[in-house]
C-alpha cells in the first residue's frame, strides 16, 4: 500500500484526497495547520482551517481568500479520506491535521508545544500510524522553565526597570508569543504599549472573544513621557532599531527557545533574554511522539539528523523529509507584512 502522504517540492501532499498540508508554492487545496507566514502562505485555490486561526489567516492572507473553516475535533469526508483538525498548542487556533483512509491513520503535527501557555488551545495527543513532526528544538539541552517561572522573571524585569525609571521593551512575534506575554504578565505594574503589527493582531483575536489586558498602540504621541514604566512588546525587527528611541532609558529583552544557548543570547542585541518558545521543548517533542503511539516518525526543519538518530535508537521507523517551514526564527521571519512594520533589521538565521 502506498503511503497517504508523500513529500513533494509542492508540500506535504495526500494523493487520495488530492489536497496539501501547508503547501509553500500555490496548490489548489491547502489545508492549513495555522496562521504563521510559513505554514498559511498566499495563492492557495483554497483553504481549511480552525475556526479560531481564520481571522488571522484573513487578515493576513486577505478578506477575499477561499476559506473554509473547521472545528476542533470535526470529521470532514475529502475525497474519501477523513479529515479532523487538534489542538496543536502552539498559537490560538493552531492545529494538528489528522488524516484517516482505509484504516490508515496519519497526523501532520505542523508546529506545537505540549505545554499549556494559559492561552492557545492545550495540546492533544492523537493516536496514530505515522507522526509527521518539526524538532526544532530537538536536543536534550531544550528544557524550558515552567510558564509560571518565566512569568515571574518577566515581571520581576518589568518591575526593577519602572523603579529605576528605564521603559521595559521586549521583542515577540506578533501571532502567539506577543499574545502569551499580554496574558500573564501583571498589569498592575505599569501601562503595556504595544507595536503596530503586534496590536494589529490583538484586534483580530479581541474580536473573536480572547481575552487581553489593555494595551496601547505605539504612534508617534507615545512616548516615555507620556507612559512612564511602560512595558513596551515590540516585533523582534524593531528591537535596537530608531523606533525605540522614543522610549528614553530603557532595557530590551528578547524571548525565545533559543535563549537556551548562551551563545545566542551574547550575540542577541538585547540585554535580558527569557526562555520562551511557542515549539516543543526535548521532553515536549519525546512526550508527543511516544504518546501517539505511531511506529513511523518523519521529522523536519531543527535537529533532523541528531533527532532521527535518537528515534532510531528508541526503536522508531525515523525519516528526514525536507519541508520549506522555518521553525523558531530569531528574526520577523514568523511575522506577515504589515503597513507599520518599521524597517527590518538584519536577518539572522535560527542556530545550526
Ligand atoms: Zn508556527
Ligand atoms: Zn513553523
Amino acid at each position: 500500500m502506498s503511503d497517504l502522504l508523500t513529500f513533494t517540492d509542492r508540500g506535504i501532499y495526500c494523493d487520495a484526497g488530492g489536497f496539501f498540508i501547508d503547501p509553500w508554492r500555490p496548490v489548489d487545496r491547502a489545508l492549513v495547520t495555522h496562521g504563521h507566514a510559513d505554514h498559511a502562505r498566499p495563492g492557495m485555490g483554497a483553504y481549511l482551517a480552525t475556526e479560531a486561526a481564520a481571522p488571522v489567516i484573513r487578515h493576513r492572507l486577505g478578506q477575499d481568500i477561499t476559506l473554509e473553516t473547521i472545528r476542533y475535533g470535526e470529521r470532514r469526508d475529502i475525497g474519501g479520506v477523513t479529515v479532523s483538525y487538534h489542538p496543536a498548542g502552539h498559537v490560538p487556533g493552531s492545529a494538528q491535521i489528522r488524516l484517516e483512509h482505509r484504516g490508515e491513520v496519519w497526523v501532520v503535527s505542523g508546529d506545537y508545544k505540549t505545554v499549556a501557555d494559559g492561552f492557545s488551545e492545550p495540546f492533544e495527543p492523537v493516536p496514530c500510524h505515522a507522526f509527521i513532526t518539526e524538532c526544532t528544538f530537538g536536543l536534550p539541552v531544550f528544557n524550558w522553565p515552567a510558564q509560571d517561572d518565566i512569568t515571574a522573571a518577566v515581571n520581576a524585569w518589568w518591575q526593577a526597570n519602572r523603579d529605576a525609571g528605564r521603559t521595559s521593551i521586549i521583542g515577540a512575534y506578533a501571532l502567539g508569543k506577543a499574545q502569551r506575554i499580554l496574558a500573564s504578565v501583571d498589569p498592575a505594574i505599569g501601562p503595556i504599549l504595544t507595536h503596530g503589527a503586534i496590536e494589529n493582531t490583538n484586534e483580530v483575536l479581541r474580536a473573536q472573544g480572547l481575552s487581553l489586558p489593555e494595551t496601547v498602540r505605539v504612534t508617534p504621541d507615545v512616548t516615555a513621557k507620556t507612559h512612564p514604566g511602560a512595558l513596551v512588546v515590540a516585533t523582534p525587527s524593531a528591537l535596537g532599531t530608531t523606533w525605540t528611541r522614543r522610549f528614553g532609558p530603557s532595557s530590551s529583552a528578547f524571548a525565545s527557545g533559543w535563549m537556551a544557548l548562551r551563545g545566542v543570547r551574547r550575540r542577541r542585541a538585547a540585554d535580558r533574554g527569557f526562555i520562551m518558545s511557542d515549539h516543543a521543548d526535548w521532553t515536549g517533542l519525546n512526550h508527543a511522539i511516544r504518546a501517539t503511539g505511531a511506529t513511523r516518525v518523519f521529522v523536519t526543519h531543527g535537529y533532523t539528523a541528531i533527532f532521527r538518530r535518537w528515534l532510531e535508537s528508541e526503536g522508531y521507523d525515523a525519516r528526514i523529509v525536507a519541508t520549506e517551514y522555518e521553525g523558531e526564527t530569531l528574526d520577523a521571519a514568523d511575522e506577515a507584512p504589515d503597513a507599520t512594520e518599521p524597517p527590518a533589521a538584519d536577518r539572522e538565521a535560527s542556530e545550526p
